[in-house]
């Protein structure tokens, strides 16, 4: 009998802090060894041959949004195809209550369990779910959801006073008291579950956007005449950012919380957080961006209402500062905060009604290959920001995330020489259209392996769906 399962050989692997030639052993779905010294191809059932290829730890795509505008079950069959296609290999989901997603209201006790049996069996990279109390009722339920592996919360700052359920029979929130109060306490309920527990797995990310900044604005921007991606931009400006990433850093400083601040767009919103870590020192604060606040601005795609997402694109100079501090190491980690949204919803001569978001999971290592390396960031660099951090900051970690014996055995291997344009449909994902459309990307993933399987190659997404829930802290 064979000592190992698969051999991985002639690959240049991307470990913590250096690129280096060398066979990976893998068995039973985890990595056995990892060695420059030769290992015997009779040692293992099945060898792959990756050379030329540069092997990455499979990439943690910790913002996405499954079964936001589409069922459940069919989201994530079809995105996380999508995802094996971009090197993803685990991908974690925003869920809520409410409007959207399942249209349901009522506790994670029964929601939850009906959304975990809808994703079941039908993913084809490993998830988990961040979860979204909207109410005190849920707050309460935090005790029970981190038994269920739920380590992670979330709170949207816009949510309070805007009208977003318009055109929904459910209001996304389904309560009164969405408000700075509540999200007290749900720092406050994740800070007691943490000194229960190893390590603080627990953390509450926070969509920061001010409601009632972005009202006056919204004003501001119609009496001006402004139109397309410029108004929504405008309409939600950096200073909207900046209030709500002051006001979630106050109370996560006085609840002693571990404070996640999502999708940071502007070089206004990093300043803010610049300011919270000289005002609080001690704050346990962690700083994530996407790829499109990376790579796309509002002027690029002026008219294109399947880029209206929130928080909005904004400009060059905005990218360039995000760049910078990636560089800099002040931005944990990037996500693309996928939610597929079919292009019915997205009216070509209706800007505000529109939804927001769109797809992005199958550019997470295309984009930071491509545009990474161009802005001088290394790969290990570029694994920690799309593999190692975001795993350790979701609790993950080492399961996850980690070139390391004892890891699960994810791997995304790269072909750095291989140039595409990006073009919709060419990633399995359900949505039509792709707001990367056109651009050009150097750093393929060609092979995408899921513990120890090869999911994905050369195009092909490979077998059935063998996605497993990622229960957590691991
Ligand atoms: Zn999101």
């Amino acid at each position: 009998m064979q000592k190992y399962d698969l051999l991985i050989k002639n690959g240049a692997v991307v470990l913590a802090d250096k690129v280096e030639n060398c066979t990976i052993a893998v068995k039973d779905g985890k990595i056995a060894a990892i060695s420059t010294a030769e290992i015997a191809a009779e040692e293992a059932r099945e060898v792959l041959d990756a050379k030329g290829l540069t092997v990455m730890p499979g990439a943690v795509d910790c913002h996405t949004h499954f079964g936001i505008y589409a069922p459940m079950d069919k989201d994530v069959n079809s995105e996380s195809k999508a995802a094996l296609t971009g090197g993803v290999t685990t991908m974690m989901s925003y869920f809520r209550t409410g409007a959207h997603y399942m249209n349901k209201t009522g506790p994670y006790h029964e929601i939850y369990k009906e959304a975990l049996e809808q994703a079941a069996g039908n993913a084809y990279c490993d998830y988990c779910f961040h979860l979204a109390p909207m109410d005190n009722l849920q707050v309460q339920e935090m005790e029970w959801l981190v038994e269920q592996g739920v380590v992670t919360f979330k709170y949207f700052m816009f949510y309070k006073g805007l009208n977003l359920g318009a055109n929904s029979t459910v209001s996304p929130t389904m309560s009164d008291c969405y408000d700075l109060g509540h999200l007290y306490n749900i720092m406050e309920e994740a800070a007691r579950l943490n000194t229960m527990l190893k390590n603080e797995p627990i953390s509450v990310s926070v969509h920061c956007e001010d409601d009632e900044v972005i009202k006056a604005f919204i004003k501001k921007v119609n009496d001006a005449g402004l139109k397309g991606l410029q108004a929504y931009s405008e309409a939600r400006p950096p200073i909207a950012e900046r209030v709500a990433i002051m006001k979630a850093g106050t109370v996560a400083n006085a609840t002693g919380a571990k404070l996640n601040i999502l999708h940071i767009t502007s070089a206004e919103a990093l300043q803010a957080t610049r300011d919270l870590l000289k005002i609080y020192p001690n704050i346990k604060l962690r700083r994530e961006c996407t790829l499109h606040a990376l790579g796309l601005t509002w002027e690029m795609l002026q008219g294109n209402n399947c880029a209206k997402v929130n928080p909005p694109l904004r400009t060059k100079a905005d990218n360039e500062a995000l760049w910078e501090a990636l560089k800099q190491g002040e931005i944990n980690w990037v996500g693309s905060d996928h939610a597929m949204t079919p292009k019915a919803l997205k009216l070509d001569d209706d800007m505000w009604g529109s939804c927001c978001g769109f797809g992005g999971t199958s550019l997470v290592y295309p984009f930071m290959v491509s545009e990474g390396l161009k802005h001088g960031l290394s790969l290990p660099r570029i694994a920690e920001l799309v593999s190692t951090n975001p795993a350790k900051a979701h609790a993950a970690w080492p399961k996850k995330g980690s070139m390391e014996v004892g890891a699960d055995a994810d791997f995304a291997l790269i072909n750095l020489d291989l140039e595409k344009t990006v073009h919709a449909g060419a990633d399995f994902s359900a949505q039509e259209y792709n707001v990367f459309e056109g651009i050009k990307l150097k750093g393929w993933p060609v092979i995408t392996i899921l513990r120890g399987k090869i999911v994905y190659k050369d195009g092909k997404i490979l077998g059935e769906p063998t996605g497993e829930y990622v229960k957590r802290p691991c």
